[in-house]
């Protein structure tokens, strides 16, 4: 079956957002492969496993036990000072989960798999097959065969390093300044403020342009990670042994248990999502949260949403680069938009030096804060440095005039 040459739909890559895109096309009919270069899915995890309830309702899932680890109703925000900022989301419905991703992923494979997506693993898309201009498959390496598979409709959801669209002749390249790399370590025997809380830590000698993040995974577990701008010279992996070296008595008791590291595509995705015979979604489209780096939410809902524009199209009989346009619409409309406010946002914060980051944490309300990152609040937050910090004023009213 997984040799079949002929498919409605093959999906590259299996993480959320594949795994979600295969289970709506399935479910609509179409005959769905999902190809992934990796021998166990959702492993090794690039992830700081932080998922929000509005993401998990916005993407139709029930929390599960068997991943939905440590429920979260909130953070601590530290300045560079160490000044705390405790935000409690359970007034506001904003609660989450850090969740296990490594069963997170198997599970939504399963749910693709029951819907009757079939799935290849261990298998390396290296190419592209187009007729003209227009992608008609893709061509596999599996377990020592080279294979030529085709579909009506190819869906690159393989991650911040796509190679699948740009086989397409999609531009998809971005520029270090608009990556973060992130490092972290999955640790027991932290000392944690409180084990439903994340904790993130702010200044530009912990983490420039970033934060550290410390989000339980029970009462003494957690990923304690570093996302920082990626154009630095020193690596994110030196920001985070420094910073735990800094806290020696959160860590006295704790060991590494799992490392991991990755590349956050923190920019407002790439306006060409498609062309003839593909869709691109996910990181390999930049579909993250620009100011904290969060992007699973939002490669499931680009994945829904190619499922339904795409069906259509396969149904219409039209595949079309026009045709498929209507999902690049769809997807600015319902999130685009808010991720390029959340983009100035972030570009507001990374220009403030530790000094003005206090008055934020001083004069600024921690639901304000929140709504930062939904890319709302950020003219309040404004208005307060013009008033209160000279320094900032000039800064802030450049920002206030193109918002
Ligand atoms: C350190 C770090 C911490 C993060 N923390 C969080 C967090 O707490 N919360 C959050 O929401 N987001 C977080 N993110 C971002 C999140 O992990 C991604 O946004 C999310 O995984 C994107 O999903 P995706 O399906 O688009 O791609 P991916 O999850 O990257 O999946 C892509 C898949 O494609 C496969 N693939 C790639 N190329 C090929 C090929 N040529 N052939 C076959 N298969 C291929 C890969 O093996 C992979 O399985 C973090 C990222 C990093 C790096």
């Amino acid at each position: 079956m997984m040799y079949d040459s002929s498919w409605d739909v093959i999906v590259v890559g299996a993480g959320p957002g594949g795994s979600k895109c295969a289970q709506e096309f399935a479910e609509r009919g179409m005959k769905t492969l999902v190809i992934d270069r990796k021998q166990e899915l959702g492993a090794p995890k690039r992830c700081g496993e932080g998922l929000s309830m509005r993401w998990i309702k916005i993407t139709n899932q029930k929390p599960n036990p068997k991943w939905a680890l440590q429920e979260i109703h909130g953070a601590i925000l530290i300045s560079p000072s160490g000044k705390r900022v405790e935000i409690d989301t359970r007034k506001t419905g904003q609660t989450g989960y850090i969740i296990e991703r490594k069963m997170w992923e198997k599970e939504l494979a399963a749910e693709a798999i029951r819907a009757g997506a079939k799935y290849m693993l261990k298998a390396l898309v290296y190419d592209v097959i187009k007729e003209g201009e227009q992608v008609t498959g893709v061509k596999v390496k599996h377990e020592g065969k080279e294979l030529e598979l085709h579909s009506k409709l190819v869906i690159a959801a393989d991650g911040v390093d796509s190679m699948v669209a740009r086989y397409a002749g999609i531009k998809t390249s971005m520029p270090l300044t608009e990556c973060d790399d992130g490092y972290q370590y999955e640790m027991a025997g932290v000392k944690l403020m409180d084990p439903h809380k994340m904790e993130l830590y702010f200044g530009t000698d912990v983490a420039p342009r970033g934060y550290v993040w410390v989000f339980p995974k029970g009462n003494d577990t957690a990923n304690v990670g570093v996302g920082i701008r990626g154009d630095l010279k020193k690596t994110a992996k030196e920001y985070l042994d420094e910073w735990i070296e800094n806290n020696k008595e959160k860590f006295e008791n704790a060991s590494i248990i799992e490392v991991n590291a990755g590349v956050i595509p923190v920019t407002a995705a790439v306006e060409k999502k498609v062309t003839g015979g593909l869709m691109v979604i996910g990181d390999a489209a930049r579909m993250v949260n620009p100011i904290h780096g969060g992007g699973i939410g939002s490669a499931m809902e680009a994945g829904m949403m190619a499922a339904e524009i795409g069906t259509k199209a396969i149904k219409e009989g039209d595949v079309s680069e026009e045709r498929l346009k209507e999902y690049e619409e769809v997807w600015e409309e319902t999130r685009g938009k808010e991720f390029k406010k959340i983009l100035k946002v972030r570009q507001f914060f990374e220009k403030l030096n530790d000094e003005q980051m206090e008055l934020i944490a001083d004069a600024v309300d921690p639901e304000t804060i929140l709504e930062l990152g939904h890319g709302k609040g950020l003219k309040t937050v404004l208005k307060i440095m013009v008033k209160k910090s000279p320094a900032a004023a000039k800064l802030a009213m450049s920002f206030l005039k193109n918002i």
